[in-house]
């Protein structure tokens, strides 16, 4: 059972969550997520110590220590739990401020994600204790490893989590941090952002569980943004493929590869609402429960690269040399399209924008566009649907497509439109593809 940000944010929702696991009759991991706002602030201090701005890194390292100061005044009374609270609190934050006065790199960046995670479990294990409420904090950082390419390393935590689990069969009740890991130079790393539904798919693969839930502050995955668009409906049941492609493309509840590790094991996925759980959420397994288009979401932050060359006519071996230039930066493709002479393709990583340009500069002419958006349509089988086809194109006919992928998968069609359209296209594919205003 992994808890968000939003679900552990406030101290009477980790009250919550232990009426929620206690309620289990099977033994239950819960894997826990930074307090809502944690990781950003860590985020903006690692920024500020890496600028060298010292004394504002300082600020905001006491605000934040001032919200955990009262975030623990409401989670636990007894005079004995509060000391411990306050030690742990003390110990992290203690622990921050000396970073302050080391040298910055980008290892001891990732040291200062960590606490966010390392507090919320910490703290939530102190009201636990307070219950009398009998439990084992397993820290994620004697397990959670990943390779030189920041790959988890299935086998390995497997082997490691069933080791530490034997230890305590005891136990029924087990706490652990989502999100962090340690990296194959043994230093502490993370698995990006959003990244503790990864660790919860991971832990459930891990062990085999019976059921991985994702519980949150919605009530499942919804047919479209509910950040963007008014009217949104949950997906009762999706397939891991229909499930894995919205959340790569940007569908927030999800992080873009906590899918493959339960659908690798077979274990089912449930999305569960913390703040009303006895919503129905959405079942994802292997099967897709119906046909046809179950949600669309949009990626941001889309860079568009389109090279053209007279020399790709009739050639082969063209596509190969660009698609090496990319492997050779570890960059992503998401959305590839062609013609006879041009070949156009999406990344959303910016970090080696300048040398792959300029390695793609001797195949043709390259025009970039930046600020774009991917919009996916996803469903089971829907590019078989005709009709489904008939209506996705129906619905947005004003809004320059920029390019369209069909077919790659029969789950998904995805289109590049410049950002600025995305709330448009978004809240037209409501009315038009779900009949939602
Ligand atoms: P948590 O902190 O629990 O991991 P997140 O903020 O990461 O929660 O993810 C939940 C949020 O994802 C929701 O509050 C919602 O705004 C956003 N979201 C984006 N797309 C969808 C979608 N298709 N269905 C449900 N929620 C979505
Ligand atoms: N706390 C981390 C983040 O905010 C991981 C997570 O919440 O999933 O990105
Ligand atoms: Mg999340």
């Amino acid at each position: 059972m992994k808890f968000g940000g939003t679900s552990v944010g406030k101290p009477e929702r980790m009250h919550q969550i232990v009426t929620l696991v206690t309620k289990e009759t099977e033994p239950v991991i819960v894997v826990l997520s930074a307090l809502s706002g944690t990781t950003n602030a860590l985020v903006e201090i690692g920024n500020h110590i890496a600028n060298g701005d010292r004394n504002t890194a300082k600020q905001c390292i006491d605000k934040l220590e001032a919200h955990y100061q009262s975030f623990i005044t409401d989670l636990v009374k007894k005079p004995a739990t509060i000391a411990k609270a306050k030690a742990i609190v003390a110990e992290h934050f203690e622990f921050l401020n000396i970073i302050l006065k080391i040298s910055y790199s980008e290892a001891l960046s990732k040291d200062i994600l960590a606490q966010g995670e390392l507090l919320s479990t910490k703290l939530f294990c102190v009201y636990l204790e307070e219950q009398g409420i009998n439990h084992l904090l397993l820290p994620a950082l004697e397990f959670m490893t990943i390779d030189n390419y920041d790959e988890p390393q299935i086998g390995s935590i497997k082997v490691k989590l069933t080791q530490l689990l034997k230890q305590h069969n005891d136990k029924k009740f087990f706490v652990t941090q989502g999100y962090i890991c340690r990296n194959a130079r043994g230093e502490v790393d993370n698995l990006k952002r959003g990244g503790s539904d990864y660790s919860a798919s991971l832990i459930a693969a891990a062990i085999n569980a019976t059921v991985c839930e994702i519980w949150t502050d919605i009530d499942g995955m919804h047919n479209n943004d509910p950040r963007v668009v008014k009217k949104t409906v949950p997906v009762e049941q999706m397939s891991f493929d229909e499930a894995a492609e919205l959340a790569y493309f940007g569908a927030k509840i999800l992080h873009p590869a906590s899918i493959w590790p339960a659908q690798q094991y077979n274990i089912p996925v449930k999305l569960l609402n913390t703040m009303q759980p006895d919503a129905r959420g959405t079942l994802i397994t292997e099967k897709a429960g119906s046909v046809g288009v179950k949600a669309v979401a949009a990626k941001d932050n889309i860079i568009a690269i389109r090279i053209k060359s007279s020399r790709m006519l009739l050639a082969y071996g063209f596509l190969r040399k660009i698609f090496e230039v990319f492997e050779k930066y570890r960059t992503p493709i998401d959305m590839i399209t062609t013609s006879e002479v041009a070949v156009s393709l999406t990344i959303d990583n910016p970090t080696h924008l300048k040398e792959i340009l300029k390695e793609l500069e001797p195949f043709g002419t390259v025009e970039v566009d930046e600020n774009q958006v991917i919009i996916s349509v996803v469903g089971n089988e829907i590019s078989r649907t005709e009709d489904m086809v008939k209506k996705l194109f129906g619905s947005i006919m004003n809004i320059p497509v920029r390019m369209v992928s069909y077919g790659g998968s029969p789950h998904n069609i995805s289109l590049l439109l410049p950002a600025q359209y995305k709330t448009q296209i978004l809240q037209q594919l409501n009315k038009g593809m779900f009949g939602l205003e």
